[in-house]
């Protein structure tokens, strides 16, 4: 952390990114270290290729990420949250190592230790727990701002403090950024609040999409580019769907199966849509939950994707069956107790 901390001090204009397809700790993560460098005299970019999910759009300086950019040679650092690898950027990756110092902080057991330095610890809750602990040994004044930052990205990725990766510090450091002037319910509200109708119709299609195999053990999830169009909804309205798969009674393993947009279209405006849905166009993204029995990270490593051992992910340009296959394969072999019926 020392090594980092004076990187982050002797930096005057720093890039900070997080991975596509944000989820609240990738948000949050990124708009606290910005508000944090800014705090200190430093000049910052914020990158996140994928549209900012609007329940985020609470949060300080959202409206400031931008979501395409050239290498410029002002970046002296960059500062990469909750990517596992540095593909987990997107398109910018391919250009990225043109910056002279690439800091990794994440908190996935899956994570490739790419970057000049790396902070990564996989007992933190969430990357924002150990943004925190970075901002607040550089001395950061903590506002309302960087707090409702910080408390986004770990209710989020904690699941409201339901999930395994639920640890003291979640309380202790949520507590602290209440002290800091957020309001629990207010940002539940935001993150939680309401569903359009088009996500609850959807929702209901998620479900009935649902299979059961393996006497009960894995579900299936799989939501298409159709059913997204026939409800008017967007990519991020699947946030949070999965679970509904992982609760049934008896179920180890969910899996849900997203089909990328505009697989067909290649023009421009859709081929940015694709990007939206799944890492690249063409590619179905697949999303693993376990209640715990099943490492989930080894099963996305397995596919080329990472994540922890109870929520990973992975993209595949295999056919929806071919996954199912694979993935049934995959937990006869290395769960055989589970399988046996
Ligand atoms: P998701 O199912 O997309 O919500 O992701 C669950 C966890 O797996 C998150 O911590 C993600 O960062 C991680 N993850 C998802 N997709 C990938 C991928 N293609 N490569 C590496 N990690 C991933
Ligand atoms: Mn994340
Ligand atoms: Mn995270």
């Amino acid at each position: 952390m020392e090594t980092i901390i004076h990187q982050l001090k002797l930096s005057h204009n720093v890039f900070i990114g997080s991975h596509i397809n944000p989820d609240g700790d990738a948000v949050g993560s990124l708009t606290a270290m910005a508000l944090s460098l800014v705090s200190l005299g430093k000049k910052i970019t914020m990158y996140n290729q994928s549209p900012i999910p609007a329940v985020y759009s609470f949060l300080p300086w959202v409206d400031r990420i931008i979501n395409q950019t050239d290498i410029k040679k002002e970046w002296d650092t960059a500062v990469i949250l909750d990517c596992g690898n540095i593909e987990r950027i997107g398109r910018f990756a391919s250009q990225i190592h043109a910056i002279p110092t690439i800091i990794n902080i994440d908190h996935h057991v899956t994570n490739t230790g790419f970057g000049n330095l790396q902070y990564i610890d996989t007992s933190a809750c969430s990357t924002a727990e150990i943004v925190y602990r970075i901002i607040k040994k550089m001395g950061v004044s903590i506002t309302k701002d960087i707090a409702a930052s910080i408390y986004t990205g770990i209710l989020t990725d904690t699941g409201s403090f339901r999930f395994a990766n639920t640890n003291r510090a979640a309380f202790s450091i949520c507590d602290k950024m209440v002290a800091k002037g957020v309001n629990p319910y207010d940002v539940a509200k935001y993150v939680y609040g309401t569903y359009s109708l088009g996500r609850m119709k959807l929702l209901n299609l998620a479900l009935d999409s649902i299979e059961i195999v393996k006497n009960g053990k894995l579900s299936f999830m799989t939501l298409t580019r159709s059913m997204l169009e026939e409800t008017g909804t967007q990519p991020e309205d699947i946030d949070g769907m999965i679970n509904y798969a992982k609760r049934i009674e008896d179920v180890r393993l969910a899996v849900l199966i997203q089909e990328s947009q505009g697989q067909e279209n290649q023009g421009q405006e859709n081929q940015d849509r694709s990007l939206i849905a799944s890492d690249e166009p063409g590619l179905l993204h697949v999303s693993l939950r376990s209640d715990g029995s099943i490492d989930v990270s080894d099963l996305a490593s397995f596919f080329g994707g990472g994540g922890h051992q109870q929520a990973a992910g992975f993209c595949s340009d295999m056919a929806v069956d071919e996954i199912k296959r694979h993935i049934i394969k995959w937990l006869e072999q290395s769960n055989p107790e589970l399988c046996r019926c």
